[in-house]
């Protein structure tokens, strides 16, 4: 019985199509437990450092917090991200630099990073 007008065999789509199918999504489902597995790695690396500083230092939440709220608020708006600057060009050529490219594509040669940039 065909639903809603689609009919897969007229579609032309098959049975090599539906495993691939399927094969793309396990692997970005994989790659999505992935991510989720680093994240949360990332967030227990980053309270264990703050509860360095703010034992071994005496920094407190609220300067944490309100360093986080600028970090947000300097692209002008409060949304809980940080966002991309525009593209840099290369101290050396001029030319635009890619992102978290260590090296110019265009020159070779070395630039800064910006570690932070998302
Ligand atoms: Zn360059």
């Amino acid at each position: 019985m065909i639903h809603n007008g689609y009919n897969p065999i007229q579609s032309g789509f098959n049975n090599a199509d539906a495993s691939e199918a399927r094969a793309d999504a396990r692997e970005a489902r994989s790659e999505a437990e992935q991510l989720r597995f680093d994240v949360n790695r990332l967030l227990m690396i980053t309270e264990a450092l703050w509860g360095i500083l703010r034992e071994k230092h005496g920094y407190t939440d609220d300067e944490l917090v309100r360093r986080v709220y600028e970090i947000d608020a300097a692209d002008g708006t409060l949304d809980g991200r940080k966002s991309r600057g525009p593209a840099k060009d290369c101290p050396h050529c001029a030319r635009k630099l890619a992102r978290k490219r260590p090296r110019c594509l265009y020159c070779g040669k070395l630039v800064a990073v910006d570690l932070f940039e998302p």
